[in-house]
Formats: C-alpha cells, structure tokens, sequence
C-alpha cells in the first residue's frame, strides 16, 4: 500500500471514531529517516483522495529535523541519513534518535 492510501485510511477510520464528514486541510510531519518522498507524496495525494472524505483537501507537510546521538563524542548531532559519520567526530557509532515520525500532526474537518 502506498503511503497515501495509507494516510487517506487513517483518515477514513478516525472519521468514524472523531465523527467528521470531510477533511479539508491535513498537517502530516515528516522525519528525514522516514523514507518518504515528500514531492511525490504532495503529488500523489490529490489523485489518492479523490472520492474519499479528503477530496480538494489541502496537505501541509512539516518537514522534522533528524536527530542522533554519537557514541564517539557522546554528544546530540543532526541527522539527515541512516548510517551517517557524525558530522563533529567522524565516527560511525551513532544511533538515531529522532527523524522517524510520519504522522498526521493536525486535521481540520468539518
Ligand atoms: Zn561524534
């Protein structure tokens, strides 16, 4: 399943647990670890909810920092990537902490 179908299901069953009709702006937070494309995603995500309760609706995709912490220098680094050299030591050793999230932060619905 795509991570658009995926999202429009999310979106469908919380429509029946949070009693809504119709999405019309999504707010979805991407991590840089979470595999996502974020232009193909805007792309697809006005094909994927079209006949759906998100029709015409609006996506804002929040970009999250990446975060890991380096047993080389046993400090908190930035991370774009997996398997990334900690970009103060050189050291491999580092495990992420943060950059996963691919989440829907916010709805609005009517
Ligand atoms: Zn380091």
């Amino acid at each position: 399943m795509s991570i658009c179908e995926g999202l429009v299901q999310v979106l469908e069953d919380q429509s029946t647990s949070q009693n809504y009709q119709k999405v019309k702006q999504v707010w979805l937070e991407v991590g840089p670890l979470a595999a996502v494309e974020t232009e193909a995603l805007r792309f697809c995500f006005d094909a994927c909810t079209r006949n759906t309760l998100a029709e015409g609706a609006l996506l804002h995709i929040i970009e999250l920092p990446g975060s890991g912490w380096c047993l080389g220098c046993s400090q908190s680094i930035e991370v774009e990537q997996r398997y990334q050299a900690c970009p103060a030591c050189g050291s491999y050793q580092v495990q992420v902490t943060g950059g996963e999230e691919l989440r829907i932060k916010e709805l609005e619905v009517e």
